[in-house]
């Protein structure tokens, strides 16, 4: 097997990114079907991506509808803000730093779930559920070291998952192969995959991106960037039409879009008004429209709980910029990028819908992270958290229905790639425990790794401890602000709050005690790499 694209500028890419009421539960689930649930997680989408989010530049007409139709979350975050573990929390309802975990694994990283830990997989197949996985998954395989080669075992179908189809890694990485299950697909046993080995297609760049090497039956012919969000769209499309009404299913469906390298199919292109990064939404948007337009031919629309949301905050790299010089705001007017610890790298579009169930044409500005939909569906299934499952998962059902007042969840701790900047939530204030937002390090426009303060003029955007472009020398040693009255972090308290800051820092100070003194997982120290 050909080690496709291993081309010194992908590799390095790859390498750097990568119903609290129990009396209500009862009486919700008692005597009604379980409910079908379909999560759809996004790659790198941002806050600002989706036109029911604010966006004027893409259109996501299905992404809407399915707002519309259900509630949208203005304060939900993802568990990290970088992929790998991000996943790893949304999948079993536990803080990534129970893991060491912080950042994008690479290719020799054996499976990071523990499979002993619950998962939603796992929570729905005990629940009588057929369940999937199709997509990126990026949480690695096997115990020691991932077997290419042979069998990619424990995975996705150890964590309760009964199929798996997708991407095993990232999409600007090798092995850009599909794998099913436990094999890659297309697996030569007579071309074996060898770490680091060169590409064809290196040599042969022409045949690369729309020319494409696809139609071949060998595992990277059979992966061609430009189809993959038709591949899983029509994994989960098929995946869907073959359920029997007579058992629930649970679909995880992980998709590329729209993480680099943006490769949308060729009728997507042109189609927004900024760019190839706004045209992968729209590839996207179709994914979404295409699996809704399944559940519904099935008849199964008002018994399917579908969740929609990504895995962590837009990156303002190449694409990225020209995106925001045409006047696309990814993530809004959030502060912050993917990896980073300011809102824009981990406050993430989310959106329920369920018909009957979840107000329709609603939204909710209650704290919500994806670490919570592990209780949260054990309590719509009525399968009662064990101790030791989904411990940092709480249940949101009464946030998903509308029906409490109040926020279900006060204190929520974020990872970003860097420990450092390990950040609490607590209530209307959120602290970060360093200067900066501690993610990528690219200082100038053209840099496919830029943000933090650097990029602050050229998002347009200002923060109290930054004077063109640069941390303030006598800015504080760490950031507080208070996302009631400044939700875009313009404002550093630390000085003026200093019991919060005591406050935030102690309940940060009894999580740090839980991250194992193991290596750590998937963490770059991007400083020492620039
Ligand atoms: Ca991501």
């Amino acid at each position: 097997m050909k080690v496709r694209r291993f081309s010194q500028f992908r590799s390095a890419l790859a390498f750097i990114t990568c119903f609290g009421a129990a009396g209500y539960l009862t009486t919700q689930s008692q005597g009604s079907e379980k409910p079908n649930i379909i999560i759809i997680n996004a790659d790198d989408l941002g806050y600002g991506d989706l036109g029911c989010y604010g966006a004027t530049r893409i259109k996501t007409p299905n992404i809407d509808r399915l707002a519309k139709g259900g509630r949208r979350f203005t304060d939900a975050h993802s568990a990290s803000a970088v992929c790998s573990p991000s996943r790893y929390g949304l999948l079993t309802g536990r803080y990534p730093l129970r893991k060491n975990f912080w950042g994008p694994i690479p290719l020799t990283q054996p499976l990071t779930i523990d499979p002993a830990h619950l998962t939603l997989a796992s929570l729905l197949k005990g629940a009588g559920y057929d369940t999937a996985c199709i997509g990126k998954w990026h949480l690695g395989f096997g115990t020691q070291k991932p077997d290419w080669n042979g069998e990619l075992k424990p995975g996705p179908l150890e964590l309760g998952f009964d199929y798996y189809f997708g991407i095993p890694s990232v999409n600007s990485g090798p092995p850009f192969v599909y794998v099913e299950n436990h094999h890659v697909v297309g697996a030569d046993p007579a071309d074996p995959f060898i770490y680091g080995k060169k590409s064809v297609t290196q040599q042969y760049p022409e045949k690369s991106g729309y020319a494409g090497i696809g139609g071949g039956k060998e595992a990277h012919e059979l992966y061609v960037d430009e189809m993959i969000g038709t591949t899983l769209k029509n994994k989960a499309v098929d995946w869907i039409k073959k359920r029997k009404n007579s058992k629930p299913f649970f679909l995880y469906l992980a998709t590329t879009n729209i993480h680099h390298p943006f490769t949308p199919a060729k009728q997507f292109v042109g189609t927004s008004d900024c760019g190839l990064y706004g045209d992968f939404v729209h590839e996207l948007d179709w994914m979404v429209g295409e699996v809704l337009r399944a559940v519904e031919e099935m008849k199964m629309t008002d018994n399917t709980l579908v969740i929609f949301t990504s895995d962590n905050g837009g990156m303002l790299n190449v694409t990225g910029q020209k995106a925001r010089k045409a006047g696309h705001a990814m993530n809004g007017a959030l502060l912050g990028y993917k990896f980073g610890a300011w809102e824009g790298g981990h406050r993430v579009p989310m959106i329920a819908r369920w018909p009957g169930k979840i107000p329709a044409g609603t939204t909710t500005k209650h704290l919500i992270s994806q670490i919570d939909l592990a209780a949260t569906l054990a309590a719509i299934v009525d399968r009662p958290l064990k101790e030791g499952e989904a411990v940092d998962s709480v249940n949101q059902l009464q946030n998903l229905t509308g029906s409490s007042k109040m926020p279900v969840r006060k204190t929520l701790i974020i990872s970003p790639n860097s420990p450092k900047h390990l950040t609490v939530r607590h209530g209307k204030w959120v602290y970060i425990p360093s200067r900066d937002e501690g993610g990528f390090q690219g200082k100038k426009l053209g840099n496919h790794l830029f943000a933090g303060a650097a990029a602050l003029p050229f998002s347009g955007k200002s923060n109290s401890d930054v004077v063109n472009g640069k941390i303030r020398p006598d800015a504080p040693p760490a950031q507080l602000y208070d996302l009631e009255a400044d939700p875009y972090q313009t404002k550093n308290l630390y000085s003026q709050h200093p019991e919060t800051v005591s406050e935030l820092k102690a309940i940060l100070k009894g999580y740090r005690t839980k991250i194992p003194p193991t290596q750590p997982v998937g963490w770059i120290n991007l400083k020492q790499k620039m």
